[in-house]
Protein backbone atom coordinates (compact mmCIF):
# COMPACT_ATOMS: atom_id res chain seq x y z
CA UNK A 1 0.00 0.00 0.00
CA UNK A 2 1.28 3.34 -1.03
CA UNK A 3 1.99 5.55 2.34
CA UNK A 4 -0.09 8.73 0.49
CA UNK A 5 -3.00 9.42 -0.79
CA UNK A 6 -4.25 9.65 -4.64
CA UNK A 7 -6.08 12.39 -6.09
CA UNK A 8 -8.57 12.10 -8.27
CA UNK A 9 -7.93 12.45 -11.98
CA UNK A 10 -4.62 12.43 -13.80
CA UNK A 11 -3.44 10.57 -16.75
CA UNK A 12 -0.15 8.54 -17.43
CA UNK A 13 1.73 10.20 -20.21
CA UNK A 14 5.40 8.06 -21.36
CA UNK A 15 7.83 9.96 -19.36
CA UNK A 16 10.29 10.29 -21.87
CA UNK A 17 13.20 10.87 -19.31
CA UNK A 18 16.17 8.67 -20.10
CA UNK A 19 17.30 10.89 -22.70
CA UNK A 20 18.54 13.08 -19.47
CA UNK A 21 18.04 11.03 -16.16
CA UNK A 22 21.52 10.06 -16.26
CA UNK A 23 23.30 13.11 -17.46
CA UNK A 24 25.47 14.98 -15.01
CA UNK A 25 24.67 18.50 -14.67
CA UNK A 26 27.38 20.37 -16.81
CA UNK A 27 28.25 24.33 -16.03
CA UNK A 28 27.68 26.29 -19.10
CA UNK A 29 30.47 27.86 -20.96
CA UNK A 30 30.50 31.90 -20.29
CA UNK A 31 28.85 33.45 -23.14
CA UNK A 32 29.61 36.77 -24.72
CA UNK A 33 26.15 38.23 -24.26
CA UNK A 34 22.92 37.71 -22.32
CA UNK A 35 19.67 39.04 -22.71
CA UNK A 36 18.27 39.14 -18.91
CA UNK A 37 14.10 39.45 -19.26
CA UNK A 38 13.06 42.08 -16.36
CA UNK A 39 9.72 40.11 -16.48
CA UNK A 40 10.91 36.66 -14.79
CA UNK A 41 8.00 36.04 -12.44
CA UNK A 42 4.54 36.32 -11.81
CA UNK A 43 3.46 39.50 -10.80
CA UNK A 44 4.46 43.34 -11.14
CA UNK A 45 7.28 43.75 -13.41
CA UNK A 46 10.60 45.07 -11.61
CA UNK A 47 12.56 48.46 -11.58
CA UNK A 48 15.04 49.18 -13.57
CA UNK A 49 18.61 50.57 -11.31
CA UNK A 50 21.15 50.26 -14.11
CA UNK A 51 21.50 52.08 -17.73
CA UNK A 52 23.24 51.54 -20.89
CA UNK A 53 27.08 52.04 -20.72
CA UNK A 54 27.29 50.62 -16.68
CA UNK A 55 29.63 48.10 -15.75
CA UNK A 56 28.08 45.72 -13.68
CA UNK A 57 28.96 42.57 -11.52
CA UNK A 58 28.02 38.90 -11.41
CA UNK A 59 24.83 39.11 -9.04
CA UNK A 60 25.09 42.72 -9.06
CA UNK A 61 21.10 43.78 -9.28
CA UNK A 62 19.46 45.12 -12.83
CA UNK A 63 16.26 45.50 -11.42
CA UNK A 64 14.50 46.01 -8.22
CA UNK A 65 10.84 44.36 -6.95
CA UNK A 66 8.13 46.46 -8.31
CA UNK A 67 6.09 45.63 -5.71
CA UNK A 68 5.38 43.24 -3.09
CA UNK A 69 4.23 40.80 -5.40
CA UNK A 70 7.26 41.02 -7.61
CA UNK A 71 11.24 39.94 -8.04
CA UNK A 72 14.81 41.37 -7.68
CA UNK A 73 16.44 40.59 -11.04
CA UNK A 74 20.19 40.47 -10.89
CA UNK A 75 23.28 40.14 -13.64
CA UNK A 76 24.39 36.63 -14.64
CA UNK A 77 28.31 37.72 -15.24
CA UNK A 78 30.72 41.12 -14.87
CA UNK A 79 30.37 43.26 -18.02
CA UNK A 80 28.68 46.42 -19.28
CA UNK A 81 25.16 47.19 -19.97
CA UNK A 82 24.92 47.58 -23.61
CA UNK A 83 21.35 47.83 -24.27
CA UNK A 84 18.05 47.75 -22.85
CA UNK A 85 15.65 46.87 -25.10
CA UNK A 86 12.49 44.64 -26.06
CA UNK A 87 12.87 41.11 -26.73
CA UNK A 88 10.66 37.62 -27.25
CA UNK A 89 9.74 36.05 -24.08
CA UNK A 90 8.14 32.47 -23.64
CA UNK A 91 4.39 33.78 -23.57
CA UNK A 92 4.99 34.91 -27.48
CA UNK A 93 4.93 38.54 -25.93
CA UNK A 94 7.55 41.31 -26.20
CA UNK A 95 9.52 42.28 -22.48
CA UNK A 96 12.45 44.69 -21.47
CA UNK A 97 15.21 43.03 -21.35
CA UNK A 98 18.73 44.29 -19.89
CA UNK A 99 21.64 42.98 -22.83
CA UNK A 100 25.17 42.38 -20.70
CA UNK A 101 28.00 42.20 -22.61
CA UNK A 102 30.36 40.08 -21.09
CA UNK A 103 34.24 40.81 -20.34
CA UNK A 104 35.54 37.46 -19.28
CA UNK A 105 35.94 38.00 -16.19
CA UNK A 106 32.89 36.73 -14.31
CA UNK A 107 33.66 39.12 -11.44
CA UNK A 108 31.28 38.74 -8.76
CA UNK A 109 29.31 41.26 -6.67
CA UNK A 110 29.54 40.70 -3.18
CA UNK A 111 26.46 42.91 -1.69
CA UNK A 112 24.45 39.99 -0.30
CA UNK A 113 26.92 38.54 2.61
CA UNK A 114 26.13 35.04 3.43
CA UNK A 115 24.69 34.36 6.96
CA UNK A 116 25.88 31.63 8.19
CA UNK A 117 24.19 31.45 11.44
CA UNK A 118 20.88 31.55 10.23
CA UNK A 119 19.52 29.11 13.14
CA UNK A 120 19.79 32.12 15.37
CA UNK A 121 18.63 34.53 12.46
CA UNK A 122 15.43 36.36 12.69
CA UNK A 123 12.49 34.25 10.33
CA UNK A 124 12.31 38.47 8.79
CA UNK A 125 15.52 38.48 7.98
CA UNK A 126 15.47 35.43 6.41
CA UNK A 127 12.84 35.99 4.54
CA UNK A 128 14.22 39.33 3.63
CA UNK A 129 17.16 37.57 2.09
CA UNK A 130 15.00 35.67 -0.56
CA UNK A 131 13.14 38.57 -1.77
CA UNK A 132 16.57 40.43 -1.97
CA UNK A 133 18.12 37.48 -3.94
CA UNK A 134 15.29 37.55 -6.29
CA UNK A 135 13.91 33.81 -5.34
CA UNK A 136 11.05 32.86 -7.09
CA UNK A 137 9.64 29.62 -7.73
CA UNK A 138 11.91 27.47 -9.98
CA UNK A 139 9.83 24.80 -10.91
CA UNK A 140 8.45 26.61 -13.77
CA UNK A 141 5.45 28.84 -12.19
CA UNK A 142 8.00 31.60 -11.00
CA UNK A 143 5.89 32.97 -8.06
CA UNK A 144 7.91 35.37 -5.63
CA UNK A 145 8.85 33.03 -2.77
CA UNK A 146 8.72 35.29 -0.04
CA UNK A 147 5.10 36.20 -0.99
CA UNK A 148 4.62 32.19 -0.42
CA UNK A 149 6.16 32.99 2.93
CA UNK A 150 4.20 35.69 3.98
CA UNK A 151 0.53 34.17 5.22
CA UNK A 152 -1.70 36.70 6.14
CA UNK A 153 -1.77 36.70 10.42
CA UNK A 154 -4.84 34.56 10.39
CA UNK A 155 -3.60 31.64 7.92
CA UNK A 156 -1.63 29.01 10.60
CA UNK A 157 0.40 27.29 8.74
CA UNK A 158 1.56 24.26 9.55
CA UNK A 159 3.31 21.83 7.21
CA UNK A 160 5.63 22.57 4.83
CA UNK A 161 6.07 20.93 1.44
CA UNK A 162 9.18 20.15 -0.89
CA UNK A 163 8.13 18.85 -4.07
CA UNK A 164 10.50 16.72 -5.88
CA UNK A 165 7.90 15.27 -7.67
CA UNK A 166 8.98 16.39 -11.37
CA UNK A 167 5.83 14.78 -12.98
CA UNK A 168 6.43 16.50 -16.08
CA UNK A 169 7.46 13.85 -18.41
CA UNK A 170 11.24 14.84 -20.24
CA UNK A 171 12.36 17.00 -17.64
CA UNK A 172 15.49 16.18 -15.30
CA UNK A 173 16.87 19.29 -13.97
CA UNK A 174 15.09 18.32 -10.67
CA UNK A 175 16.11 15.06 -10.75
CA UNK A 176 19.71 15.72 -11.19
CA UNK A 177 19.26 18.64 -8.91
CA UNK A 178 18.31 16.04 -5.89
CA UNK A 179 21.29 13.42 -6.96
CA UNK A 180 23.93 16.22 -6.78
CA UNK A 181 23.10 18.82 -4.30
CA UNK A 182 20.55 16.95 -1.32
CA UNK A 183 22.31 18.79 1.12
CA UNK A 184 21.40 22.25 -0.82
CA UNK A 185 17.78 21.28 -0.57
CA UNK A 186 17.45 20.38 2.90
CA UNK A 187 18.67 23.16 4.36
CA UNK A 188 16.98 25.06 1.97
CA UNK A 189 14.32 23.08 3.45
CA UNK A 190 15.09 23.75 6.98
CA UNK A 191 15.31 27.67 5.85
CA UNK A 192 11.72 27.69 4.75
CA UNK A 193 10.89 25.83 7.69
CA UNK A 194 12.14 28.42 9.98
CA UNK A 195 10.79 31.60 8.20
CA UNK A 196 7.32 29.70 8.18
CA UNK A 197 7.78 28.47 11.86
CA UNK A 198 6.53 25.09 11.10
CA UNK A 199 7.77 21.46 12.29
CA UNK A 200 6.38 19.28 9.81
CA UNK A 201 8.66 19.44 6.67
CA UNK A 202 7.43 16.48 3.78
CA UNK A 203 9.67 16.12 0.63
CA UNK A 204 7.69 14.11 -2.25
CA UNK A 205 9.56 12.20 -4.53
CA UNK A 206 7.87 10.12 -7.33
CA UNK A 207 8.75 6.32 -7.78
CA UNK A 208 10.14 6.77 -11.10
CA UNK A 209 13.27 8.57 -8.94
CA UNK A 210 14.50 5.57 -6.90
CA UNK A 211 17.80 6.74 -6.41
CA UNK A 212 16.65 10.23 -5.73
CA UNK A 213 14.27 8.61 -2.90
CA UNK A 214 17.15 6.08 -0.86
CA UNK A 215 19.74 8.83 -1.29
CA UNK A 216 17.01 11.92 0.64
CA UNK A 217 15.88 8.47 3.12
CA UNK A 218 19.54 8.88 3.85
CA UNK A 219 20.39 12.80 4.28
CA UNK A 220 17.00 13.66 5.77
CA UNK A 221 18.14 11.38 9.09
CA UNK A 222 17.69 13.40 11.83
CA UNK A 223 16.79 16.78 10.32
CA UNK A 224 13.35 16.39 10.81
CA UNK A 225 12.58 16.37 7.10
CA UNK A 226 10.15 13.13 5.81
CA UNK A 227 10.46 11.54 2.60
CA UNK A 228 7.53 10.04 1.24
CA UNK A 229 7.87 8.45 -2.03
CA UNK A 230 5.16 9.24 -4.33
CA UNK A 231 3.38 6.82 -7.65
CA UNK A 232 4.20 8.26 -10.55
CA UNK A 233 1.03 10.38 -11.91
CA UNK A 234 0.61 13.37 -13.48
CA UNK A 235 0.09 16.03 -12.40
CA UNK A 236 1.49 14.50 -9.21
CA UNK A 237 3.27 17.75 -8.80
CA UNK A 238 0.38 20.00 -9.17
CA UNK A 239 0.17 22.27 -5.58
CA UNK A 240 -3.50 20.95 -4.86
CA UNK A 241 -3.24 17.48 -6.06
CA UNK A 242 0.31 17.12 -3.47
CA UNK A 243 -0.97 18.91 -0.54
CA UNK A 244 -3.49 15.94 -0.55
CA UNK A 245 -1.45 13.01 -1.59
CA UNK A 246 0.48 13.77 1.15
CA UNK A 247 -1.79 15.84 3.76
CA UNK A 248 -5.17 14.37 2.73
CA UNK A 249 -6.85 17.79 2.81
CA UNK A 250 -8.22 19.65 0.14
CA UNK A 251 -7.79 22.97 -0.94
CA UNK A 252 -11.23 24.45 -1.73
CA UNK A 253 -12.39 25.45 -5.03
CA UNK A 254 -10.64 29.11 -5.34
CA UNK A 255 -8.50 29.06 -1.99
CA UNK A 256 -4.86 28.63 -1.56
CA UNK A 257 -2.08 25.84 -0.28
CA UNK A 258 -2.39 28.52 2.78
CA UNK A 259 -6.10 27.47 3.30
CA UNK A 260 -5.12 24.27 4.44
CA UNK A 261 -2.09 25.06 6.64
CA UNK A 262 0.34 24.01 3.80
CA UNK A 263 3.27 26.15 1.80
CA UNK A 264 4.32 24.38 -1.32
CA UNK A 265 7.86 24.38 -2.30
CA UNK A 266 10.24 22.96 -5.81
CA UNK A 267 13.34 21.80 -4.50
CA UNK A 268 15.03 23.92 -6.81
CA UNK A 269 13.52 26.86 -4.78
CA UNK A 270 14.59 25.38 -1.60
CA UNK A 271 17.98 25.35 -3.31
CA UNK A 272 18.03 28.61 -4.32
CA UNK A 273 17.13 29.84 -0.59
CA UNK A 274 19.86 28.11 0.60
CA UNK A 275 22.32 29.53 -1.82
CA UNK A 276 20.82 33.06 -1.04
CA UNK A 277 20.93 32.65 2.75
CA UNK A 278 24.85 30.67 3.21
CA UNK A 279 26.53 32.27 0.67
CA UNK A 280 24.28 35.78 -0.80
CA UNK A 281 24.11 34.35 -4.03
CA UNK A 282 20.80 36.02 -5.90
CA UNK A 283 19.25 33.15 -9.01
CA UNK A 284 21.25 34.27 -11.88
CA UNK A 285 21.39 30.99 -13.23
CA UNK A 286 19.03 27.24 -12.96
CA UNK A 287 19.74 23.87 -14.16
CA UNK A 288 18.42 23.22 -17.77
CA UNK A 289 17.08 20.18 -19.19
CA UNK A 290 17.86 20.21 -23.33
CA UNK A 291 16.30 17.59 -24.83
CA UNK A 292 13.85 16.08 -27.36
CA UNK A 293 14.84 13.16 -30.33
CA UNK A 294 16.30 16.04 -32.75
CA UNK A 295 18.75 17.23 -30.05
CA UNK A 296 22.41 16.26 -31.06
CA UNK A 297 23.56 15.81 -26.52
CA UNK A 298 20.72 15.60 -24.62
CA UNK A 299 21.52 16.79 -21.29
CA UNK A 300 21.59 19.11 -18.08
CA UNK A 301 23.52 22.20 -17.73
CA UNK A 302 23.77 24.56 -14.92
CA UNK A 303 22.97 27.61 -17.12
CA UNK A 304 22.46 31.37 -16.74
CA UNK A 305 19.52 33.27 -17.00
CA UNK A 306 19.56 35.05 -20.21
CA UNK A 307 20.94 32.59 -22.07
CA UNK A 308 19.24 32.73 -25.40
CA UNK A 309 17.56 29.35 -27.04
CA UNK A 310 19.67 29.18 -29.63
CA UNK A 311 22.95 29.14 -27.38
CA UNK A 312 21.13 26.75 -24.81
CA UNK A 313 20.94 24.28 -28.00
CA UNK A 314 24.38 25.00 -29.15
CA UNK A 315 25.46 23.83 -25.69
CA UNK A 316 23.82 20.27 -26.26
CA UNK A 317 25.46 19.99 -29.67
CA UNK A 318 22.94 21.46 -31.73
CA UNK A 319 20.35 19.11 -33.78
CA UNK A 320 20.69 15.98 -35.84
CA UNK A 321 17.45 17.01 -37.99
CA UNK A 322 15.23 20.41 -37.99
CA UNK A 323 12.77 20.17 -35.34
CA UNK A 324 8.84 20.90 -36.30
CA UNK A 325 8.66 22.52 -32.58
CA UNK A 326 10.34 23.89 -29.65
CA UNK A 327 9.24 24.19 -26.00
CA UNK A 328 9.96 26.45 -23.33
CA UNK A 329 9.35 23.53 -20.52
CA UNK A 330 8.35 20.43 -20.57
CA UNK A 331 5.68 18.49 -23.03
CA UNK A 332 2.54 19.10 -20.89
CA UNK A 333 2.66 22.82 -19.37
CA UNK A 334 5.70 24.58 -21.13
CA UNK A 335 4.95 26.85 -24.44
CA UNK A 336 5.66 26.59 -27.73
CA UNK A 337 8.25 29.45 -28.49
CA UNK A 338 8.62 31.30 -31.77
CA UNK A 339 11.96 32.51 -31.29
CA UNK A 340 15.79 31.04 -30.80
CA UNK A 341 16.27 34.49 -29.07
CA UNK A 342 13.72 33.42 -26.28
CA UNK A 343 15.80 34.12 -23.40
CA UNK A 344 16.56 31.23 -20.66
CA UNK A 345 14.75 32.28 -17.17
CA UNK A 346 14.66 31.62 -13.57
CA UNK A 347 11.54 29.13 -14.14
CA UNK A 348 12.47 27.93 -17.33
CA UNK A 349 12.95 24.02 -16.72
CA UNK A 350 13.70 22.74 -20.03
CA UNK A 351 14.27 22.71 -23.57
CA UNK A 352 12.33 20.30 -25.29
CA UNK A 353 12.86 19.79 -29.31
CA UNK A 354 9.81 17.75 -31.27
CA UNK A 355 9.49 15.76 -34.36
CA UNK A 356 6.49 15.92 -36.60
CA UNK A 357 5.29 12.57 -35.62
CA UNK A 358 5.95 13.58 -31.51
CA UNK A 359 3.53 17.31 -31.97
CA UNK A 360 0.01 16.65 -31.40
CA UNK A 361 -2.11 17.83 -34.09
CA UNK A 362 -5.83 19.29 -32.68
CA UNK A 363 -8.08 18.64 -35.41
CA UNK A 364 -10.96 20.93 -33.03
CA UNK A 365 -13.80 18.50 -33.88
CA UNK A 366 -16.71 18.88 -31.67
CA UNK A 367 -16.87 17.71 -28.39
CA UNK A 368 -19.12 14.32 -28.61
CA UNK A 369 -19.73 14.47 -24.91
CA UNK A 370 -17.66 11.22 -23.66
CA UNK A 371 -16.91 12.72 -20.49
CA UNK A 372 -13.04 11.31 -21.05
CA UNK A 373 -11.84 15.16 -19.82
CA UNK A 374 -13.62 15.23 -16.75
CA UNK A 375 -12.19 12.20 -15.88
CA UNK A 376 -8.86 12.89 -16.46
CA UNK A 377 -9.24 16.58 -15.32
CA UNK A 378 -7.66 16.63 -11.50
CA UNK A 379 -9.12 19.77 -10.65
CA UNK A 380 -12.62 17.94 -11.29
CA UNK A 381 -13.80 20.44 -13.65
CA UNK A 382 -15.90 19.70 -16.81
CA UNK A 383 -13.50 20.86 -19.57
CA UNK A 384 -15.49 19.92 -22.42
CA UNK A 385 -18.50 22.61 -21.60
CA UNK A 386 -15.83 25.09 -20.36
CA UNK A 387 -14.35 24.84 -24.24
CA UNK A 388 -17.96 25.06 -25.56
CA UNK A 389 -18.46 28.19 -23.42
CA UNK A 390 -15.19 29.86 -24.76
CA UNK A 391 -15.94 28.88 -28.21
CA UNK A 392 -19.20 30.91 -28.06
CA UNK A 393 -17.55 33.69 -25.77
CA UNK A 394 -19.57 33.37 -22.95
CA UNK A 395 -16.63 33.70 -20.75
CA UNK A 396 -19.02 34.60 -18.23
CA UNK A 397 -20.33 31.21 -17.73
CA UNK A 398 -16.99 29.87 -17.83
CA UNK A 399 -15.92 31.64 -14.89
CA UNK A 400 -18.84 30.70 -13.16
CA UNK A 401 -17.93 27.51 -14.27
CA UNK A 402 -14.59 27.56 -12.24
CA UNK A 403 -12.34 28.29 -15.56
CA UNK A 404 -9.89 29.59 -12.87
CA UNK A 405 -9.08 26.48 -11.15
CA UNK A 406 -7.97 25.16 -13.89
CA UNK A 407 -3.97 24.76 -13.97
CA UNK A 408 -3.49 24.12 -17.34
CA UNK A 409 -2.10 20.54 -16.91
CA UNK A 410 -3.32 19.44 -20.28
CA UNK A 411 -4.80 16.41 -18.88
CA UNK A 412 -8.08 16.85 -20.39
CA UNK A 413 -6.23 17.65 -23.60
CA UNK A 414 -4.25 14.54 -23.55
CA UNK A 415 -7.28 12.28 -23.43
CA UNK A 416 -9.82 13.90 -25.61
CA UNK A 417 -10.48 11.84 -28.58
CA UNK A 418 -11.72 15.32 -30.48
CA UNK A 419 -8.34 16.64 -30.45
CA UNK A 420 -9.93 19.31 -28.93
CA UNK A 421 -7.36 22.55 -28.21
CA UNK A 422 -8.90 22.67 -24.60
CA UNK A 423 -6.25 23.87 -22.56
CA UNK A 424 -6.11 26.77 -24.69
CA UNK A 425 -9.60 27.52 -24.79
CA UNK A 426 -9.40 27.81 -21.41
CA UNK A 427 -6.24 30.25 -21.61
CA UNK A 428 -8.18 32.51 -23.39
CA UNK A 429 -11.39 32.07 -21.08
CA UNK A 430 -9.37 33.37 -18.41
CA UNK A 431 -7.41 35.97 -20.24
CA UNK A 432 -11.09 37.06 -21.34
CA UNK A 433 -12.14 37.21 -17.80
CA UNK A 434 -9.09 39.43 -16.48
CA UNK A 435 -9.28 41.83 -19.56
CA UNK A 436 -13.34 42.47 -19.13
CA UNK A 437 -12.29 42.59 -15.68
CA UNK A 438 -9.98 45.48 -16.02
CA UNK A 439 -11.95 47.21 -18.85
CA UNK A 440 -14.56 47.42 -16.00
CA UNK A 441 -12.75 49.44 -13.67
CA UNK A 442 -10.84 51.85 -16.25
CA UNK A 443 -7.92 50.02 -16.15
S1 LIG B 1 -9.41 21.73 -17.33
FE1 LIG B 1 -7.46 22.55 -16.71
S2 LIG B 1 -7.01 21.49 -14.78
FE2 LIG B 1 -8.61 20.32 -15.81
S3 LIG B 1 -7.49 18.79 -17.01
FE3 LIG B 1 -7.84 20.52 -18.37
S4 LIG B 1 -5.97 21.74 -18.19
FE4 LIG B 1 -6.00 20.34 -16.41
S1 LIG C 1 -12.90 14.53 -23.97
FE1 LIG C 1 -13.23 15.89 -25.73
S2 LIG C 1 -14.98 15.01 -26.79
FE2 LIG C 1 -14.94 14.05 -24.75
S3 LIG C 1 -16.28 15.35 -23.49
FE3 LIG C 1 -14.24 16.16 -23.28
S4 LIG C 1 -14.06 17.76 -24.85
FE4 LIG C 1 -15.83 16.49 -25.38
Amino acid sequence: MPDHLIFRGGIHPDDYKSLTSASATRPAPLLPLYTVPLQQHIGAPPKLVVKKGDRVLRGQLLAAPGGFVSAAVHSPTSGTVKAIEAVMGPLGALCQAVVVESDGQDEADTSLAPIPDWENTAPDMLKKRVADAGVVGMGGAAFPCHVKLSPPPHKTIDTLIINGTECEPALTDDHRLMLEHPERIILGARILARILGVREVLLGIEKNKPDAIKLFRKTTEGTGVRVVSLRVHYPQGGEKQLIYALTGRKVPAGGLPMDVGAVVQNVGTAAAVAEAVLEGKPVYERIVTVTGSPVADPGNWLMRCGTSTADAIRMAGGVTRDPVKIISGGPMMGRSIYSLDVPIMKGTSGILLLDADEVVQYSGGACIHCGRCVDACPMNLAPGILSVQAENERFDLAEQWYAFDCMECGCCAYVCPSGRPLVQHMRRAKAEVVARRRAAQGK
